[in-house]
């Protein structure tokens, strides 16, 4: 099956088409600048890469048809009519309460998205847009699935994902953990049971998706039952300029001293926070590196400060769920900074880790990088959400 998935921001819209059944990527690029100028990126293995180039796009009705142009072009191309497209998969960020799986879109999904909006005020209105969009230039009879970030969460039990608030904030507001990152973590696990040759029903599991946004997620029998994002994207771990957790009451005191308001706060807390805060160096773990080992001492805190808090979060984990069979490593930091994955796992020897220096040299490429008699495996796997919504997709059509 040929799903196109779609992944809308407010003003860009990445896209990938994929063969469910030989898993390939057909093409793939990037919308930009929608409803300003209008950018437009296309890529496809063989063919010339279009490379931003400008294209009038008002909205994303204009940056679905570019795509469609490009994808049915008839040098450039690689699909002869826009009929070959069997169904379109998009990436929604929140699907609250409502959605505990990926979903077929009707009228009824449409009206239970908009209802999310208020969880998701920044994101959801771009993915809907997204939808709507096709719809527009595709016509309503190709089907159309929403992949949430959150639904693989939604197994969550009470005690994890209930904050410690009056209860009617949760009843009436919605105010609970959520997590993110969803389709990342069900993606690597599932990959982790089969690199493990395991039914994942069996296994203990503590993804770790270290990117610019960092969360981890413990995964029993297959269902996440604990993650360290909440009721938004912001908390959890330090992350590339985010804060992840802190005490509550810090707020109020810097407000107060810095005559700021909550906007001007989260601001901070969501863009100028995290290990680009600390070490005033970078939110890039490649910067930090490189200035951590010219003698930088906040670029090694930050760092330090990082490994130590994905640390905690495996410990956690490891007793929530009595027990760990494999750690997994998956996003821009998990993949590729061997350093990082070291410092993280070094001292977990008493829980039976023991990491494979040798092995772990290696860079985004699925790999066993612990010991051969490590108890726990600790595994590198890259992280693929548009193949996980590309195989949703298919599965539901
Ligand atoms: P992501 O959000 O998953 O795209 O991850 C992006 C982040 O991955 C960047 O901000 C970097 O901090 C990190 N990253 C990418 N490549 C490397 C690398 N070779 N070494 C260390 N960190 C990296």
């Amino acid at each position: 099956m040929k799903v196109l998935v779609i992944n809308a921001g407010s003003s860009s819209l990445k896209y990938q088409l994929l063969d469910t059944d030989s898993q390939a990527v057909l093409a793939k690029g990037l919308c930009e600048r929608i409803g300003i100028d209008g950018k437009f990126t296309y890529k496809a293995p063989g063919k010339a890469t279009v490379d931003a180039v400008d294209i009038a796009m008002p909205t994303h009705s204009e940056a679905i048809q570019a795509v469609l142009d490009a994808l049915v072009d008839p040098a450039n191309g690689v699909i002869a009519s826009m009929k070959e497209i069997d169904a379109v998969g998009h990436r929604v960020v929140h699907g609250g309460e409502t959605f505990a799986s990926s979903v077929k879109i009707d009228s009824k999904v449409m009206a239970a998205l908009e209802e999310c909006i208020p969880l998701a005020p920044l994101h959801n209105p771009a993915n809907i847009t997204g939808i709507k969009a096709c719809t527009a230039v595709m016509g309503p009879d190709v089907p159309q699935v929403a992949v949430f970030d959150t639904a693989f969460h939604q197994t969550m039990p009470p005690v994890a994902y209930t904050y410690a608030l009056p209860y009617e904030y949760y009843e009436q507001d919605k105010v609970r953990r959520y997590g993110f990152h969803g389709t990342s973590h069900k993606y690597v696990t599932q990959r982790a049971a089969d690199m493990l040759g395991k039914p994942i029903e069996s296994l203990k599991l503590i993804s770790c998706h270290l990117g610019n946004g960092s969360s981890i997620a413990a995964v029993a029998g297959a269902k996440s039952v604990d993650t360290s994002m909440g009721f938004t994207p912001l908390a959890g771990l330090p992350m590339g300029t985010r804060s992840g957790d802190l005490d509550a009451g810090i707020l109020e005191y810097l407000m107060n001293k810095h005559g700021m308001d909550i906007k001007e706060m989260l601001n901070i807390l969501n863009k100028k926070s995290g290990v680009q805060g600390v070490s005033g160096v970078s939110s890039d773990f490649r910067d930090l590196g490189s200035a951590a080992e010219q003698g930088n001492g906040r670029a090694a805190l930050a760092l330090g400060m990082f490994s130590y808090g994905v640390k905690k979060y495996i410990g956690a984990y490891a007793a929530a769920m009595g027990g760990v069979d494999a750690i997994i490593f998956t996003a821009g930091v998990g993949e590729n900074d061997a350093d990082q994955r070291m410092a993280i796992a070094s001292g977990l020897e008493y829980m039976g880790v023991k990491m494979d220096p040798d092995a772990n040299n290696v860079r985004g490429k699925e790999a066993i990088i612990s010991a051969i008699d490590s108890k726990v495996k600790v595994l590198l796997i890259p992280t693929n959400e548009e193949l996980m919504i590309a195989l949703d997709t298919a599965a539901l059509v």
